[in-house]
């Protein structure tokens, strides 16, 4: 239960931005910022350097994992 809470408690943090609420590309799939924890976009140079961008603290620059590997390892706790 308490697992669970802190999962939901992430996500929401994650998600925590109108341009990610709606954006078109499954949550799990965009790049966690090293900053702020929130879901980022992929920016110019994603296929060569894991370039992001976040919405929310204007961070840019290399992203190491996306949502999906970032909730797997749980790596919000
Ligand atoms: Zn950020």
């Amino acid at each position: 239960m308490m697992q669970e809470d802190i999962t939901t408690k992430y996500l929401n943090h994650a998600r925590q931005n109108q341009l990610v609420q709606r954006h078109t590309v499954p949550v799990m799939d965009l790049p966690v910022c090293p900053k702020c924890e929130r879901a980022g976009f992929r920016d110019r140079g994603w296929k060569e350097k894991k370039v992001m961008v976040c919405p929310h603290c204007h961070y840019e620059g290399p992203s190491t994992v996306i949502l999906r590997g970032y909730m797997k390892e749980k790596l919000y706790r």
